[in-house]
């Protein structure tokens, strides 16, 4: 069958699925197979979506959804593709586009599951089999385009040897909805294209250049702003322009998804809490609005990412997670995810990076606003998934007793913390990795308490709140075995560090 498509956009099974609804499922994608075999994890945390007859997901990332929209827009004949059906449609296409959030493993949390484990990540196995596969090699042969681009674009840089293996024409580094039009007419003309864009705030697209998607994203996943406003030097969000979505075109962009079935929304944005905000003064009319606009049209309601700050402020303030959950919680739900960013437990290190992320609050009572914010997130069961830098330049062993103190203060409140390796990226972009050799005992005590703080909430989690239907069964049983399997393996590990340390003394 002759494919309708000049432009396929595609990418990895590891982001093509919907991790079962989960996203916190979805971190297991960063990691390898640990205990079962590769095709059993993959089944686990990155099973294959549903498609229509040309291949096409009925779910899809976000962020290709933008892509796809922006060039049916423009007039091309381009669409997203299951990774499986690939084959049916690259024989005749011209340009094969692929994002990806973490092409090569080299973003946190992966980078340290590889540098542990020894073992590289399932997400950079699949990714770089998608690439070596027959069918893609022969189209590239044949005069096929390739542009990639994603929040990991910029990993190409650090891996030039891909970029020529796998004939990529096209890097497109940061918001790519304006540039990709002019990059796909040229793709197609057979003219000249550049090797690298990089989009910067003055380029970046203003809301009303932004596209609607025009088919469903996973989980129903809906962007409600763009760009974060509290500076965290560590980050590239924070280098671009601050956005909000008129409620209109959220609503537009959740009707997609409702149409298509789905039945959660997941709303997008660095922090939930500063909707319609003005400056980090939050918008109690525009939150509570959103939440009703989502909850009407869908069972059930998640965050992606919020701060701690911007949870203790909201409530203490206007009472607001109260009133959120409120809104949300019935029938259907009983819980809230969200992924938020704790960084790290020293006000030495956070007066350094994080300035803003204590605001309004002074940035020395940090420590204090992350408990306070867990407790009110506890109290109203919102479960976050929270994360750690280890390694941030000019970190010191105080440092580091400092966040461990810290974690310690949290062990009553039901979440994840998940350590995550320092990644040069945003205004810290021309810092050091950090690497294995770079860890010492403190980074390991850290992780330690990481893991079994983790490991007793994901065995609660479980029981209480993941995966009630009797369907789910299977699913949930290979969860607990695993984290059985964890368990057994972090002991095992902690002997040994232990019968090091004492043959060392
Ligand atoms: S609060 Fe989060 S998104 Fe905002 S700048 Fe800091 S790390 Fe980035």
């Amino acid at each position: 069958m002759s494919s309708e498509f000049d432009i396929i956009i595609t990418t990895d099974r590891t982001m093509m699925t919907n991790h079962r609804g989960k996203e916190f499922i979805g971190f297991m994608t960063t990691g390898p197979a640990l205990g079962m075999p590769e095709r059993l994890w993959l089944w686990m945390c990155a099973p294959k979506p549903k498609v229509d007859d040309l291949g096409r997901p009925l779910e899809a990332p976000y962020g290709l959804r933008k892509i796809e929209a922006a060039l049916q827009d423009a007039g091309f004949r381009a669409a997203i593709i299951d990774p499986d059906h690939l084959g049916r449609h690259i024989e005749r296409a011209k340009v094969l586009m692929v994002g990806h959030h973490d092409y090569f493993a080299l973003a946190s949390p992966s980078i340290e599951w590889w540098l542990i484990t020894g073992k590289e990540p399932v997400n950079r196995r699949s990714f770089l089999r998608l690439m070596r596969r027959p069918e893609v090699r022969r189209a590239r042969e044949r005069g096929l385009r390739v542009i990639v681009g994603g929040p990991a674009a910029w990993q190409w840089l650090w891996n030039p040897n891909y970029i020529r293996e796998f004939g990529v024409d096209t890097i497109v580094d940061g918001e790519a909805e304006k540039v990709i039009v002019d990059l796909a007419k040229r793709a197609l003309e057979g003219g000249e294209l550049p090797a690298y864009v990089y989009v910067g705030p003055h380029d970046a697209p203003s809301v009303e250049e932004i596209p609607d998607i025009r088919g469903a994203s996973v989980n129903g996943l809906v962007e409600i702003m763009r760009g974060c406003p509290r500076g965290c030097r560590f980050c590239p969000v924070t280098l671009r322009p601050l956005r909000y979505y008129p409620l209109d075109k959220v609503e537009r962009e959740m009707l997609v998804n409702a149409k298509a079935g789905l039945e959660g929304c997941i709303l997008h944005s660095e922090d939930v809490l500063l909707y319609g905000a003005r400056g980090l003064e939050p918008n109690p009319e525009a939150l509570l609005k959103l939440h009703a606009l989502a909850k009407k049209h869908f069972r059930t309601v998640a965050w992606s990412h919020a701060t701690l700050a911007g949870v203790k402020y909201a409530q203490e303030r206007y009472k607001l997670i109260t009133k959120i959950t409120e809104v949300l919680y019935d029938d259907h739900q009983d819980y809230l995810g969200v992924q938020i960013g704790l960084e790290t437990g020293s006000v030495r290190l956070a007066k350094i990076f994080m300035q803003g992320k204590a605001a309004p609050y002074r940035i020395e009572q940090w420590p204090e606003v992350v408990v306070d914010a867990m407790a009110i997130l506890h109290e109203h069961r919102i479960i976050p998934a929270l994360t750690l830098i280890l390694g941030l330049p000019e970190e010191t062993e105080e440092d580091l007793i400092a966040t461990a103190e810290l974690i310690d203060k949290l062990k009553d409140y039901r979440s994840l913390i998940v350590p995550m390796f320092f990644v040069p990226l945003g205004r810290l972009r021309d810092r050091g990795w950090f690497l294995r050799e770079h860890l010492r005992d403190e980074h390991i005590e850290v992780m330690r308490k990481c893991l079994w703080h983790s490991v007793r909430w994901a065995e609660d989690i479980i029981s209480k709140f993941y995966l009630r239907k009797p369907s789910q069964a299977p699913l949930r049983f290979m969860l607990k075995f695993f984290i059985s399997f964890v368990k057994w393996r972090a002991r095992q590990i902690e002997e040994q560090i232990q019968r090091a340390r004492s043959e060392g003394a």
